[in-house]
């Protein structure tokens, strides 16, 4: 295909854009995505199989997925004055939003961030302006964040609560000050939810800007696709307009509605996610040369000896652990990588390869 014919059809944003990519993890202990490692006891998964046998998959889903709407809306505690969109995935959802602004628009987020909130901005031709956190705290640089929130006029704001990938939860306060001075939407992403102490759910009724998001993703069924957005009904409504209207598949709806319905699965999985969090943070941070940062996430981020990230991250795999290499990402995140927590004995397996790998640094 031409090169030419290539550079005719599609935008200039578009060309310039590379795939984001998902590293293969073949056989290796799977560390890098923030899944959740467990699955379902053998009488569960009985019990689901029989609600999805009888999907009529020969239709079109509900378009409106109205059973699984009143089921989020209910274990998510949403305030009644608000109104959800569903997405496949929340990934759609940053997507809808951002194809629904206004020409010119721009979008603001702290930096280092979910990289898909710059990635879309860019492919839709959007002015995105990446505002840097603290360094070494990851807290917000309020200063900052306020003159340029000033100075850019931002239509949205994305704050990931907890944030990706530095998995502290940003001060409310900071969070109350930026919804006061918006001129647009604040989006709290709270993918991370399951693991934090913390949202901004309650808080909905009080700002008119102010949408939260979230996703089944991290909870332990990342491989449905689903994520909602909750806020304004007015807000859903134009949002609605662009949503394609099968978006959520039979297959999913039916399957998220049963697993919301068995959410003490979940709280099990997610407390045990929590206290393996507090063991790994502990062992990283005994490994001379590794500094670990707080999580109120399923992962942590740790910066590693100077220059060596890349060699480390790369020794994992060979040791058959992949996690995320977020030094080439630069800025702050220079020398550090990242870890979702898995299962005890994968963690294990991480902590052990991690000590080999930084002994033979020190020894070669
Ligand atoms: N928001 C944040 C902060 C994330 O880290 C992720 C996934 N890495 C997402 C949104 C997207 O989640 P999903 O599309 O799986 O719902």
């Amino acid at each position: 295909m031409s090169e030419k014919l290539i550079s005719s059809v599609f935008r200039k944003e578009i060309l310039a854009l590379s795939a984001y990519k998902v590293a293969e993890a073949n056989k290796l202990i799977k560390l890098d995505a923030m899944e959740n490692p467990y699955t379902w006891p053998d009488n569960i998964k009985e019990q689901w199989l029989e609600t999805v046998k009888d999907c009529p998959i020969n239709r079109y889903p509900d378009p409106e997925a109205r059973q699984l709407c009143k089921t989020i809306k209910q274990s998510n505690k949403i305030p009644a004055t608000s109104e959800i969109l569903l997405g496949n995935g929340s990934d759609e959802i940053i997507q809808l939003l951002l194809m629904a602004l206004a020409e010119n628009a721009s979008v603001l987020a702290p930096a280092p961030g979910f990289v898909m909130y710059k990635q879309v901005a860019l492919s839709l031709g959007l002015d995105y302006h990446a505002i840097p956190l603290q360094a070494e705290s990851f807290a917000l640089d309020m200063p900052l964040m306020l003159e340029s929130i000033n100075k850019t006029q931002p239509s949205i704001i994305f704050l990931a609560y907890p944030n990706n990938p530095t998995a502290n939860l940003f001060k409310p306060q900071d969070i109350a000050k930026i919804l006061a001075i918006a001129p647009g939407l604040v989006i709290i992403d709270e993918a991370y939810a399951p693991f934090a102490d913390a949202s901004f759910i309650e808080q909905l009724p009080a700002y008119k800007n102010l949408l939260v998001m979230r996703t089944v993703s991290k909870l332990g069924l990342a491989g449905l696709r689903l994520g909602f957005i909750a806020g304004e009904p007015a807000i859903i409504e134009q949002l609605n307009k662009i949503r394609l209207p099968y978006n959520i598949n039979s297959l999913t709806q039916v399957t998220a509605d049963f697993a919301l319905n068995n959410q003490a699965l979940f709280d099990q999985q997610t407390q045990q996610i929590c206290i393996d969090r507090k063991l790994v943070l502990n062992q990283l941070n005994n490994i001379t040369g590794i500094k670990a940062y707080p999580s109120s996430a399923n992962f942590i981020l740790f910066r590693t000896p100077k220059n060596q990230a890349t060699f480390i991250f790369e020794a994992l795999k060979e040791h058959g652990v992949l996690i995320k290499n977020l030094s080439p990402q630069a800025g702050l995140l220079t020398d550090c990588l990242r870890v979702t927590i898995g299962k005890p004995n994968e963690n294990k397996a991480f902590i052990e390869a991690l000590t080999a790998i930084i002994d033979s640094i020190k020894h070669s």
